[in-house]
């Protein structure tokens, strides 16, 4: 009997990419708006298919390097992510095996994620709360879920609307500088945090269309490759770097941010990762962990039911 095994590898390799990659792979649950709101989404971003994976454990072993290292993953929000990296040491060996991302830098996603962090944390705290254990973690991580809550909290949102406009005339936070904040510490601070911690990138898409405050009033494009509290790509810098919907001069700022980002060793510690957040730093560590039994549970419930 004739095998699939039986044709050349390399007409093999040409079966396995025609079905596993994709103009994009977006990592879920959150797909930048970008893509939520294009009209033929559908058509030309057609989910690869991944049950080829299971197929065989050769199948696997020759597929799976293709499907890794050839598509471009697009990344929004990075804590299901870190949590399943935390996990599955499979999650975290098959992210190091990733060479090209998409980052989207869009107000419109950090509206997206408020709203639904908004209504997702309450719901984690009470997850939290019901276990036994009266842990550090455990306090620390309701603290700072509690503190996320008011960060998120829709009906204060609301009402702070009308104000957003105003701009600074003492010292006092407005909320358009609060949004701001937010905007940075939990989406693309982070995020950047993230890809700098786990990536080795042949190629990195920087999306700069819509790069600014979640009012939209300031751009921001020339200062998003500055954030982050990991300020250097632990695993080397990327090999090629496209940015679109930037300006000339925004695109220099970007290029001389990223020529201070390559890692060596006789780098400062405060060139490495920001001090001041430090603290915060183990406070997410053990937020990852806490994140990682929330991870566990609800994919034991996805399971039982
Ligand atoms: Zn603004």
């Amino acid at each position: 009997m004739v095998s699939f095994f039986d044709l050349p590898r390399s007409i093999r390799e040409e079966i396995y990419r025609h079905a596993l990659v994709k103009a994009r792979v977006f990592v879920r649950p959150f797909i930048s708006m970008e893509y939520m709101l294009h009209p033929d989404r559908a058509k030309i971003y057609d989910n690869p298919n991944i049950a080829l994976l299971c197929a065989s454990h050769r199948i696997y072993h020759e597929a799976k390097p293709i499907y890794l290292g050839e598509n471009i993953f697009s990344i929004v929000q990075v804590d299901m992510l870190a949590a399943a990296r935390m996990e599955n040491r499979r999650v975290a060996k098959n992210l190091r095996q990733i060479r090209r991302l998409e980052l989207i830098f869009d107000n419109r996603d950090y509206k997206y994620m408020a709203e639904s962090l908004g209504t997702e944390i309450p719901t984690v705290m009470t997850e939290v709360e019901d276990w036994a254990d009266e842990s550090s973690a455990k306090k620390v991580a309701m603290r700072d879920l509690g503190e996320m809550r008011d960060h998120f909290d829709i009906r204060q949102r609301k009402q702070l609307n009308h104000h957003l406009h105003q701009h600074k005339n003492d010292n006092k936070e407005t909320p358009h500088d609060r949004l701001t904040e937010n905007l940075k510490k939990y989406l693309w601070g982070r995020t950047l945090t993230f890809v700098r911690q786990t990536f080795r990138l042949t190629h990195l898409f920087i999306d700069l269309r819509h790069c600014t405050c979640p009012v939209g009033c300031c751009r921001l494009a020339d200062q998003v490759l500055d954030w982050g509290w990991v300020y250097v790509w632990i695993h080397g810098l990327p090999d090629e770097v496209q940015v679109r919907g930037s300006s000339r001069s925004e695109k220099e700022v970007i290029a001389r941010s990223l020529d201070r980002q390559s890692f060596h060793f006789k780098l400062k510690i405060d060139e490495v990762y920001d001090q001041s957040r430090a603290q915060d730093y183990r406070g997410l560590m053990q937020y990852n962990v806490l994140l990682r039994s929330v991870y566990r549970k609800l994919n034991e419930n996805i399971t039982a039911g």
